[in-house]
Protein backbone atom coordinates (compact mmCIF):
# COMPACT_ATOMS: atom_id res chain seq x y z
CA UNK A 1 0.00 0.00 0.00
CA UNK A 2 1.17 3.14 -0.93
CA UNK A 3 0.50 7.10 0.38
CA UNK A 4 1.23 10.37 -0.70
CA UNK A 5 3.94 10.72 2.00
CA UNK A 6 5.12 6.98 0.45
CA UNK A 7 4.69 7.00 -3.19
CA UNK A 8 6.07 4.05 -5.11
CA UNK A 9 9.81 4.20 -6.11
CA UNK A 10 10.54 4.88 -9.59
CA UNK A 11 14.16 4.21 -9.65
CA UNK A 12 16.42 3.56 -12.37
CA UNK A 13 20.01 1.52 -12.29
CA UNK A 14 22.18 2.37 -15.09
CA UNK A 15 24.45 -1.28 -15.13
CA UNK A 16 25.94 0.72 -18.24
CA UNK A 17 26.37 3.90 -19.62
CA UNK A 18 29.08 3.82 -22.36
CA UNK A 19 28.16 3.36 -26.04
CA UNK A 20 29.39 1.63 -29.26
CA UNK A 21 31.71 -0.76 -27.72
CA UNK A 22 32.98 -1.56 -23.85
CA UNK A 23 35.87 0.59 -22.60
CA UNK A 24 37.15 -0.81 -19.71
CA UNK A 25 40.71 0.41 -17.94
CA UNK A 26 42.35 2.79 -15.65
CA UNK A 27 40.98 6.07 -17.41
CA UNK A 28 37.31 4.94 -17.17
CA UNK A 29 36.75 3.63 -13.65
CA UNK A 30 34.68 6.83 -12.42
CA UNK A 31 32.19 6.57 -15.16
CA UNK A 32 32.85 2.97 -16.11
CA UNK A 33 33.07 1.26 -19.13
CA UNK A 34 30.38 -0.90 -19.72
CA UNK A 35 27.15 -0.44 -22.43
CA UNK A 36 24.16 0.39 -22.09
CA UNK A 37 21.63 -1.50 -19.78
CA UNK A 38 18.95 0.02 -17.29
CA UNK A 39 17.06 -1.08 -14.86
CA UNK A 40 14.01 0.75 -14.58
CA UNK A 41 12.10 0.16 -11.49
CA UNK A 42 8.22 1.34 -11.57
CA UNK A 43 6.72 0.19 -7.90
CA UNK A 44 6.36 -4.08 -8.49
CA UNK A 45 6.44 -3.46 -12.05
CA UNK A 46 10.77 -4.28 -13.58
CA UNK A 47 11.30 -2.96 -16.70
CA UNK A 48 14.68 -2.58 -18.13
CA UNK A 49 16.30 -0.95 -21.28
CA UNK A 50 18.74 -2.91 -23.87
CA UNK A 51 20.92 -5.35 -23.45
CA UNK A 52 24.64 -4.36 -22.92
CA UNK A 53 27.68 -5.52 -21.23
CA UNK A 54 25.80 -3.91 -17.81
CA UNK A 55 23.20 -6.58 -19.16
CA UNK A 56 26.04 -9.23 -17.05
CA UNK A 57 26.22 -7.56 -13.52
CA UNK A 58 22.00 -6.73 -13.64
CA UNK A 59 21.83 -10.58 -14.19
CA UNK A 60 24.33 -11.36 -12.09
CA UNK A 61 22.36 -9.54 -8.95
CA UNK A 62 19.04 -10.77 -10.17
CA UNK A 63 20.31 -14.50 -10.20
CA UNK A 64 21.73 -13.48 -6.91
CA UNK A 65 18.57 -12.97 -5.01
CA UNK A 66 17.34 -16.42 -5.58
CA UNK A 67 14.05 -15.07 -6.91
CA UNK A 68 12.08 -15.77 -9.59
CA UNK A 69 12.57 -13.45 -12.39
CA UNK A 70 10.21 -11.50 -13.99
CA UNK A 71 11.25 -8.78 -16.13
CA UNK A 72 10.49 -6.59 -19.41
CA UNK A 73 13.31 -5.69 -21.52
CA UNK A 74 12.45 -2.64 -24.25
CA UNK A 75 15.28 -2.41 -26.50
CA UNK A 76 16.09 0.50 -28.45
CA UNK A 77 17.83 -1.07 -31.16
CA UNK A 78 19.93 -4.08 -32.18
CA UNK A 79 23.48 -2.28 -32.27
CA UNK A 80 25.92 -4.52 -30.63
CA UNK A 81 26.50 -2.11 -27.81
CA UNK A 82 23.10 -2.98 -26.98
CA UNK A 83 22.76 -6.79 -27.33
CA UNK A 84 26.20 -7.77 -26.64
CA UNK A 85 25.67 -8.76 -22.79
CA UNK A 86 22.58 -10.88 -23.43
CA UNK A 87 24.89 -14.22 -24.17
CA UNK A 88 26.38 -13.52 -20.47
CA UNK A 89 23.15 -12.44 -18.39
CA UNK A 90 22.38 -15.59 -16.04
CA UNK A 91 18.90 -15.31 -15.84
CA UNK A 92 18.44 -16.64 -19.78
CA UNK A 93 20.32 -19.73 -18.45
CA UNK A 94 17.87 -20.77 -15.53
CA UNK A 95 14.44 -22.47 -15.44
CA UNK A 96 11.75 -20.71 -13.22
CA UNK A 97 12.79 -16.90 -15.09
CA UNK A 98 9.86 -15.00 -17.11
CA UNK A 99 11.82 -12.73 -19.90
CA UNK A 100 10.09 -10.78 -22.08
CA UNK A 101 11.73 -8.78 -24.78
CA UNK A 102 10.36 -6.39 -26.79
CA UNK A 103 12.12 -4.78 -29.91
CA UNK A 104 10.46 -2.68 -33.08
CA UNK A 105 11.90 -4.30 -36.37
CA UNK A 106 15.62 -2.74 -37.78
CA UNK A 107 16.84 -3.90 -41.36
CA UNK A 108 14.37 -6.50 -41.31
CA UNK A 109 15.19 -8.15 -38.32
CA UNK A 110 13.91 -8.46 -34.61
CA UNK A 111 15.90 -8.74 -31.33
CA UNK A 112 15.33 -13.07 -31.55
CA UNK A 113 17.22 -12.74 -35.28
CA UNK A 114 20.13 -11.35 -33.29
CA UNK A 115 20.17 -13.38 -30.26
CA UNK A 116 20.25 -16.70 -32.69
CA UNK A 117 22.93 -14.98 -34.79
CA UNK A 118 25.21 -14.33 -31.16
CA UNK A 119 24.43 -17.56 -29.71
CA UNK A 120 25.37 -19.63 -31.99
CA UNK A 121 28.82 -22.02 -32.99
CA UNK A 122 31.26 -20.98 -33.56
CA UNK A 123 31.24 -17.96 -31.58
CA UNK A 124 29.45 -19.24 -28.98
CA UNK A 125 29.14 -22.74 -27.22
CA UNK A 126 25.19 -22.32 -26.17
CA UNK A 127 22.74 -21.79 -28.45
CA UNK A 128 18.85 -20.53 -28.18
CA UNK A 129 17.83 -24.06 -28.03
CA UNK A 130 19.61 -24.05 -24.40
CA UNK A 131 18.15 -21.28 -23.09
CA UNK A 132 16.10 -22.38 -19.90
CA UNK A 133 13.86 -19.21 -18.78
CA UNK A 134 10.58 -18.36 -20.37
CA UNK A 135 11.52 -16.29 -22.87
CA UNK A 136 8.95 -14.40 -25.46
CA UNK A 137 10.22 -12.21 -27.97
CA UNK A 138 7.25 -9.45 -28.69
CA UNK A 139 7.53 -6.76 -31.73
CA UNK A 140 6.77 -3.41 -31.48
CA UNK A 141 6.24 -0.09 -33.92
CA UNK A 142 7.50 2.98 -32.97
CA UNK A 143 4.28 4.85 -32.13
CA UNK A 144 2.98 2.37 -29.80
CA UNK A 145 1.72 3.24 -26.11
CA UNK A 146 2.62 0.14 -24.31
CA UNK A 147 0.85 -0.77 -20.74
CA UNK A 148 2.52 -2.51 -18.51
CA UNK A 149 0.01 -2.90 -14.70
CA UNK A 150 0.06 1.02 -13.75
CA UNK A 151 3.06 1.69 -16.43
CA UNK A 152 2.45 3.41 -19.68
CA UNK A 153 5.40 3.32 -21.92
CA UNK A 154 5.17 5.86 -25.34
CA UNK A 155 7.76 5.15 -28.16
CA UNK A 156 8.52 6.78 -31.00
CA UNK A 157 11.40 6.43 -33.88
CA UNK A 158 14.13 8.67 -33.32
CA UNK A 159 16.93 9.63 -36.34
CA UNK A 160 19.37 7.02 -36.02
CA UNK A 161 20.82 4.44 -38.88
CA UNK A 162 19.24 1.33 -38.96
CA UNK A 163 16.22 2.88 -36.86
CA UNK A 164 15.72 3.31 -32.94
CA UNK A 165 13.32 3.66 -30.87
CA UNK A 166 12.69 6.45 -28.14
CA UNK A 167 11.06 5.47 -24.81
CA UNK A 168 8.90 7.65 -22.52
CA UNK A 169 8.25 6.20 -19.04
CA UNK A 170 4.48 7.29 -17.59
CA UNK A 171 4.05 5.90 -13.72
CA UNK A 172 2.76 7.59 -10.74
CA UNK A 173 2.62 11.30 -12.13
CA UNK A 174 5.97 11.20 -12.95
CA UNK A 175 7.83 10.73 -16.78
CA UNK A 176 11.39 9.13 -17.43
CA UNK A 177 12.55 9.63 -21.20
CA UNK A 178 14.96 7.61 -22.97
CA UNK A 179 17.10 8.45 -26.12
CA UNK A 180 19.62 6.84 -27.06
CA UNK A 181 21.95 6.63 -29.93
CA UNK A 182 19.95 9.29 -31.81
CA UNK A 183 21.59 12.09 -33.96
CA UNK A 184 20.52 15.88 -33.95
CA UNK A 185 19.47 17.81 -37.09
CA UNK A 186 23.30 19.22 -38.34
CA UNK A 187 21.98 22.25 -39.13
CA UNK A 188 21.37 23.14 -35.59
CA UNK A 189 17.84 23.23 -36.04
CA UNK A 190 15.19 21.38 -33.31
CA UNK A 191 14.29 17.25 -34.11
CA UNK A 192 10.71 17.74 -33.35
CA UNK A 193 10.18 13.74 -32.94
CA UNK A 194 12.43 13.93 -30.02
CA UNK A 195 11.01 17.24 -28.52
CA UNK A 196 7.32 15.87 -28.34
CA UNK A 197 9.12 12.57 -26.74
CA UNK A 198 10.65 14.39 -24.13
CA UNK A 199 8.49 17.43 -23.29
CA UNK A 200 8.31 18.21 -19.48
CA UNK A 201 9.92 15.36 -18.57
CA UNK A 202 10.92 14.72 -14.90
CA UNK A 203 14.07 12.93 -16.20
CA UNK A 204 15.97 12.23 -19.36
CA UNK A 205 18.69 10.62 -20.41
CA UNK A 206 19.94 11.64 -24.21
CA UNK A 207 22.58 10.00 -26.35
CA UNK A 208 25.71 12.20 -25.85
CA UNK A 209 28.05 10.84 -27.30
CA UNK A 210 30.15 13.60 -29.50
CA UNK A 211 31.75 17.24 -28.35
CA UNK A 212 31.05 19.68 -31.46
CA UNK A 213 34.86 19.63 -32.32
CA UNK A 214 34.46 15.77 -33.11
CA UNK A 215 31.30 16.15 -34.71
CA UNK A 216 32.01 18.90 -37.18
CA UNK A 217 35.53 17.00 -38.06
CA UNK A 218 37.67 19.49 -36.11
CA UNK A 219 39.53 16.78 -34.30
CA UNK A 220 39.40 13.21 -36.47
CA UNK A 221 37.19 13.00 -39.40
CA UNK A 222 33.37 14.27 -39.53
CA UNK A 223 30.99 12.41 -37.31
CA UNK A 224 28.03 13.58 -39.24
CA UNK A 225 25.51 11.01 -40.11
CA UNK A 226 26.78 8.81 -37.67
CA UNK A 227 24.02 8.81 -35.70
CA UNK A 228 24.79 10.23 -32.36
CA UNK A 229 24.54 13.70 -30.64
CA UNK A 230 26.97 16.13 -29.27
CA UNK A 231 26.73 17.39 -25.38
CA UNK A 232 25.27 20.38 -26.47
CA UNK A 233 22.50 19.36 -29.03
CA UNK A 234 21.12 17.20 -25.89
CA UNK A 235 21.58 20.04 -23.74
CA UNK A 236 20.00 22.42 -26.25
CA UNK A 237 16.81 19.94 -26.61
CA UNK A 238 16.20 19.00 -23.56
CA UNK A 239 16.23 22.90 -22.31
CA UNK A 240 13.87 23.61 -25.15
CA UNK A 241 11.49 20.54 -23.81
CA UNK A 242 11.36 21.62 -20.32
CA UNK A 243 12.80 18.52 -19.45
CA UNK A 244 13.36 19.10 -14.85
CA UNK A 245 16.70 16.97 -14.95
CA UNK A 246 18.87 16.14 -17.42
CA UNK A 247 21.49 12.68 -17.67
CA UNK A 248 24.12 12.96 -20.25
CA UNK A 249 24.54 9.19 -21.34
CA UNK A 250 26.31 6.73 -24.62
CA UNK A 251 29.63 8.17 -24.11
CA UNK A 252 31.65 8.02 -26.81
CA UNK A 253 34.38 5.04 -26.05
CA UNK A 254 37.38 6.96 -26.21
CA UNK A 255 36.19 9.16 -23.30
CA UNK A 256 38.37 9.43 -20.43
CA UNK A 257 37.04 9.99 -16.81
CA UNK A 258 39.00 13.64 -16.61
CA UNK A 259 37.58 14.00 -20.74
CA UNK A 260 34.14 13.92 -18.87
CA UNK A 261 35.03 16.14 -15.70
CA UNK A 262 36.47 18.64 -18.52
CA UNK A 263 33.08 18.64 -20.56
CA UNK A 264 31.10 18.57 -17.06
CA UNK A 265 33.81 21.92 -15.73
CA UNK A 266 32.86 23.71 -19.34
CA UNK A 267 29.47 23.01 -20.17
CA UNK A 268 27.40 22.47 -16.53
CA UNK A 269 28.57 25.05 -14.45
CA UNK A 270 25.84 26.30 -12.90
CA UNK A 271 23.76 23.46 -14.13
CA UNK A 272 22.43 21.56 -10.99
CA UNK A 273 19.51 19.95 -13.26
CA UNK A 274 22.47 18.37 -15.65
CA UNK A 275 24.81 14.94 -14.91
CA UNK A 276 26.84 13.14 -17.20
CA UNK A 277 25.68 9.71 -15.82
CA UNK A 278 27.91 6.86 -14.28
CA UNK A 279 27.93 3.26 -14.39
CA UNK A 280 26.06 2.14 -10.86
CA UNK A 281 24.26 5.70 -11.06
CA UNK A 282 20.67 5.08 -9.09
CA UNK A 283 18.64 7.69 -9.86
CA UNK A 284 14.93 8.57 -8.48
CA UNK A 285 12.48 9.93 -11.22
ZN1 LIG B 1 24.81 2.62 -29.08
ZN1 LIG C 1 23.26 2.45 -32.45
Amino acid sequence: MTSAAHPPAFQLKFWGVRGSIPAPGPTTVRYGGNTTCIDVRCGDMRLAIDGGTGARAFGDELARTGNPVDLTFLMTHLHLDHVQGFPFFAPFLMPGHRLRIYSALHNHAGVEDVLRQLLAQPAFPISMEELRADISFLRLTPGDTLRFGDVTVKTASLHHPGGVVGYRFEFDGRVYAHCSDWEHPADGSLDPAIIELIRGADLCSIDSTYTEDEYNGVRGPSRRGWGHATHEAALRHSDAAGVKRLLLFHHEPARTDDDLDAIAARLLVGRDDVTIVREGMQVDV
